[in-house]
Parts: structure tokens; C-alpha cells; sequence
């Protein structure tokens, strides 16, 4: 029998974003996909030693990942994200992801870097999937076709998932599957929080931070402990967020950028948010405009406000005193929420 294909996706970046669109479009050409380990500190410690030292730590930690996957693959799975949106694109640093990886002084495999570019001629993302197809050897139109159609199926469920409010694992499992839909109890984000008494925080920042554990420090699940009810933009539908885009004097001219500013404007703008706290990673060149962004607006609108940077050396005790005074900060201001 013929050996199927196995191509390695790391469980880095563009991952948290559109890990069904890729899964399940390579699964249906008949590849099999490997994801990289779980974030763990050696995953992190790889990624630093290959790496130059002024990259940001999620560039360091997908660097892990593709460690991870040498020996398992026959290709690793490192598309050049350009736009996703037609508009902005990605910040230099995903632009030049595969050149990154390629030249890092590790021998591994082959890396599938096709772009991924919205921008320009309609069709793009059909152009996408064509040359990741060919690129797998898979010629057939009506195969690509058919495997466009079930990934892009499966990733418009992940993101209805996501503005449900779950977590980009747990949407993962639910459409592969493995776990029921059980939905986090909360309210509508326009509407006060779901559990009175208890604070809301807007948790912004990119979706490979705040969910990668080991680049944040775990602050999702920190909040968690603290009685902190979460909200991050995933929750919210980029049809409302986007209409943030016309009060910022000049938008951003990156992807993921806009969309964390867009969404603290529109939760400030809901005014059911007790705080926020935004999850830089040092090294970032766009958060240094981001973060000084939502930091005025909250101060214009009166809202609690904290900047976590983080990098390699970022100690967890450090990161849980420093939200336990934010925490308690909300409560001694506003003096309505019960102790987490
Ligand atoms: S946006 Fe910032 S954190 Fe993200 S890859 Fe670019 S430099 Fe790194």
C-alpha cells in the first residue's frame, strides 16, 4: 500500500487562527497531518536556540514547533501569510516566517511555504489551496475542490465556535469530535456580565499569545482562578469590530493588529467591561503602537488598564502578583465584585 504523505503543522501563530482550514483540507487530499507537540518549555528552549535573539518569543516558540516535527514529517506546513483580509497584512515577521525557519541553521524537512494572500485579484484563497495541493502532489481539480469546500465548511463551525466562547482548543476538539459543545456560561458581550458580582476583563492580544500557556504565562487561566470573567476578540463578530476601523484616525497595516484594537474600542464602547489587560510580547515592533493605543482610549473612557510584556524570562509568579493587584484594583474601585 501506498505510504500517505504526512505533513507537520506547528501548533504556533497562524495556527489558533485557521488550524481546521488547514487540517482538513490536507486531510482530504489524503495527507496525513502531524501537530506538534503541546507548548512545553523544551518546545520554547529549541526555539530559542535557533532563533535570532531579537525575535519576539512566539516567533521563538514556532521555531520550537518546527523543531518538534523534524523526523515525524515528510513536510512541514509553513504558509507565507500575507493578507487574510484583503486589507492589512501580516507583520513582517509572519511575511518572512519560511525564510526564518528555512535559514535557522537546523536541517528540516521540505516546508510547504505557499502564500496565503487575499489581497488583489479575487480568488485567492482558491489559488491557495490549488498550489498547497499541487505542492502534496494532488492535480485533480475536482479532489482540491471537494477538500476546499469541507475546510472551509469546518472553519466557518470553528469560528462560530470561538464567538460562542470557547477556547480555540476546545473548538478544536468539538469539531474533530472528541468533546461536546459545552457552552462557557455568559452573557451577550453588549449586555452586563453573565456572573454578577464578578469582574469582566477584556483579555486582548494576539490569539498565539493569549492562548499559547507558555507565552502568557497562563493569564487566560489565572483570571480564571481569580473569578474573572474572560472576554477576548474572538468573542466578538468581526462585522462589529470592523466598524472600529472608521473612528482610529489611521488604521494599522497589520492583520491581527487592527483586530485587538478594533475590539478593545468596541468593548470600551459596550461599556460592560471592568478592565483590560493587554498581552505584548517584548520585541513586538506593532504592539508598541497597539499597546499605547488602547492604553489612552481606556484612560478616556475610565477603564482599568495593564500592559503584560512578555518574554523567555517571564517569571509565572510575577505575572499572577501583578494580576492579583489588578484584580483587587477593580474591586477596591468599583467595590462591587465579590473576592475571586
Ligand atoms: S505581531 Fe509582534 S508578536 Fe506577532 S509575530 Fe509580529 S512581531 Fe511577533
Amino acid at each position: 500500500m501506498k505510504r500517505r504523505i504526512k505533513v507537520g503543522i506547528p501548533r504556533a501563530l497562524s495556527y489558533y487562527t485557521f488550524y481546521p482550514l488547514w487540517r482538513v483540507f490536507l486531510e482530504k487530499l489524503g495527507v496525513e497531518v502531524v501537530v506538534s507537540k503541546s507548548p512545553n518549555r523544551k518546545i520554547l528552549e529549541d526555539g530559542i536556540k535557533e532563533t535570532v535573539n531579537d525575535a519576539c518569543i512566539p516567533i521563538k516558540v514556532f521555531q520550537g514547533h518546527v523543531m518538534d516535527l523534524i523526523g515525524k514529517v515528510d513536510y512541514i506546513f509553513v504558509p507565507r501569510m500575507v493578507s487574510a483580509d484583503g486589507n492589512a497584512t501580516f507583520c513582517p515577521k509572519f511575511l518572512g516566517l519560511p525564510d526564518m525557519v528555512r535559514y535557522s541553521g537546523a536541517i528540516i524537512p521540505a516546508l510547504i511555504d505557499v502564500r496565503y494572500n487575499l489581497k488583489g485579484l479575487p480568488g485567492g484563497l482558491l489559488r491557495f489551496f490549488r498550489s498547497v495541493a499541487l505542492a502534496v502532489g494532488v492535480k485533480n481539480p475536482l479532489i482540491q475542490a471537494y477538500a476546499a469546500l469541507a475546510a472551509i465548511i469546518k472553519q466557518k463551525k470553528y469560528q462560530r465556535l470561538l464567538l460562542k466562547g470557547l477556547k480555540p482548543v476546545e473548538a478544536f476538539e468539538v469539531i474533530s469530535g472528541s468533546r461536546q459543545a459545552p457552552l462557557p456560561a455568559r452573557g451577550r458581550l453588549n449586555q452586563p456580565s453573565s456572573r454578577p458580582g464578578r469582574a469582566r476583563v477584556a483579555l486582548l492580544g494576539y490569539p498565539y499569545a493569549i492562548y499559547d500557556p507558555f507565552i502568557s504565562a497562563g493569564v487566560y487561566e489565572k483570571l480564571n482562578k481569580l473569578g474573572v470573567e474572560v472576554v477576548t476578540y474572538e468573542q466578538i463578530p468581526l462585522r462589529a469590530m470592523r466598524r472600529y476601523a472608521k473612528v482610529l484616525p489611521q488604521n494599522f497595516f497589520w492583520y491581527y493588529s487592527n483586530q485587538v484594537c478594533w475590539a478593545g474600542l468596541y468593548l470600551l464602547d459596550q461599556k460592560n467591561i471592568d478592565g483590560i489587560i493587554h498581552v505584548t510580547a517584548f520585541g513586538c515592533g506593532p504592539d508598541s503602537m497597539v499597546d499605547k493605543t488602547l492604553e489612552l482610549e481606556a484612560k478616556a473612557a475610565a477603564v482599568p488598564f495593564l500592559s503584560l510584556t512578555i518574554d523567555e524570562h517571564t517569571g509565572e509568579g510575577g505575572v499572577q502578583t501583578r494580576l492579583e493587584a489588578f484584580v483587587d484594583m477593580l474591586w477596591a474601585k468599583n467595590n462591587k465584585f465579590r473576592a475571586g
